[in-house]
């Protein structure tokens, strides 16, 4: 059977997430095509990708580092473009057919809604964007008649166990979390933990950001309020439970108490390649699970006053509107302010919480409304570290 390449844009194409698409779409040149690459300031490593995959195009964020990539692509006859206004055009090109979002932050809203007025499926591994504008993201989504597939590896999960679902509605979801490298630390111990030690995740190898909100738990936060859109659901429907080992990505409960759950060992790869091949599941070599390697999995609950940034995601999202913005703001300011040795771990939530007590809720935000919090709300926190 003749197989429909499908033509992908790749944002974020150097970081974790990035690479590992390129690896599945390596493995498997009849299926896919590199349209686009994207690079904040890994000029290098772009370039590299963009010899071996041949895009049409490659976007660096970072304007500076121009001229190094337009001279070494230059008899590829690859297009090369800088700057944030060109990484929001390239994906209307016609010839893309899905955009797989793996820029880290709020920088991925921006393309993401382009991207959606203009008709392309996402492979969503930025959460942040729905974190941030989950509501505006998925309502336009509907109205451009353009599908949501996620690549974080809980919501994969969750979109896996409803294949043949769709029609049943879902009581409640379990999103599991590892628990990051300070399980079962008290608030006490999590006062004196280090940047190594933050940057260590025991079960995943990601990148800082988002290793740094699996440690404070924020990341379970940013998926909770993640899941709500994508999957429709009401605040209270959504559950985390720690699960140390990270083999079952998460659960979904039926109303008859048929509860689902998808497991496999943590690879990333798997997700994101259902998310791009979706509804095809492609041989692919992971490796496999051994259950007797892991007699025994395991559960237990999260102790949010001492993970303060899950409870700081909960109440967000209880709040809905504007909040979960200004929450993505503080927290990217004090995760960056962490990894800068600027504050302390246990004055990551610290800091978020005082950054965001002043904000008014806004119910049924605009796109401008988004920007306009974002930028207030990381002058508030910024302002609070020059301060301190
Ligand atoms: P990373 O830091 O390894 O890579 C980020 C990529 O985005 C890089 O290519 C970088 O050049 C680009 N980038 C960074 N800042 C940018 C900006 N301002 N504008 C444009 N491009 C920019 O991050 P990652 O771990 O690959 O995570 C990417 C996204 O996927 C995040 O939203 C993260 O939460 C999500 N995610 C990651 C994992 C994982 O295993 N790494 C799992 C689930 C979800
Ligand atoms: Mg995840």
């Amino acid at each position: 059977m003749e197989i429909t390449k499908r033509h992908i844009a790749l944002l974020g194409s150097t970081g974790s997430i990035g690479t590992q698409a390129l690896d599945v779409i390596a493995a498997n040149p009849e299926r896919f095509v590199v349209e686009v690459l994207t690079a904040q300031s890994n000029a290098n490593l772009l370039i590299e990708q963009a010899l071996r995959f041949k895009p049409n195009c490659v976007v660096i964020g970072d304007e500076s580092k121009y001229n190094q990539v337009k001279e070494a692509l230059w008899s590829a006859d690859i297009k090369v473009y800088a700057g944030k206004e060109a990484l929001a055009q390239v994906v209307e090109s016609e010839s893309i057919d899905i955009v797989l979002t793996a820029l880290v932050g709020f920088a991925g809203l921006e393309p993401t809604i382009r991207a959606i007025k203009a008709g392309k499926h996402i492979a969503l591994a930025n959460k942040e964007t729905l974190v941030v504008a989950g509501e505006m993201v998925t309502s336009l989504a509907k109205e451009h008649a353009v599908n949501i597939y996620p690549v974080d590896s809980e919501h994969s999960a969750i979109f896996q166990c409803m294949a043949g679902e769709w029609h049943n509605p879902i009581e409640k979801i379990y999103l599991t979390a590892s628990g990051g490298p300070f399980r079962g630390k008290s608030a006490e111990e999590l006062a004196t933990v280090t940047k190594a030690q933050a940057l260590k995740h025991p079960n995943w190898s990601m990148g800082s950001k988002i290793t740094i909100d699996s440690a404070t738990m924020m990341n379970k936060g940013l998926e909770v309020i993640e899941a709500r859109w994508l999957f429709h659901l009401k605040p209270e429907q959504i559950d985390v439970i720690v699960h140390p080992q990270s083999i079952i990505h998460s659960i979904v409960q039926f109303t008859d108490g048929s509860m689902k759950a998808q497991m496999g060992l943590p690879d990333m790869k798997l997700p994101i390649q259902y998310a791009i091949a979706y509804p095809e599941r492609i041989h692919a070599d992971f490796p496999r699970f051994d259950f007797l390697k892991y007699p025994s999995l395991t559960f237990e609950t999260v102790n949010t006053d001492v993970f303060r940034c899950l409870k700081l995601a909960f109440e967000a999202n209880e709040a809905g509107g504007i909040i979960p913005c200004a929450l993505n703001a503080a927290n990217e300011i004090a995760v960056d302010a962490f990894l800068n040795d600027k504050i302390s771990f246990h004055e990551i939530p610290t800091l978020i919480e005082s950054s965001i007590t002043s904000v008014s809720n806004i119910h049924n935000p605009s796109l401008d409304d988004y920007f306009r919090v974002d930028e207030m709300v990381r002058e508030i926190a910024s302002g609070k570290l020059s301060n301190s």
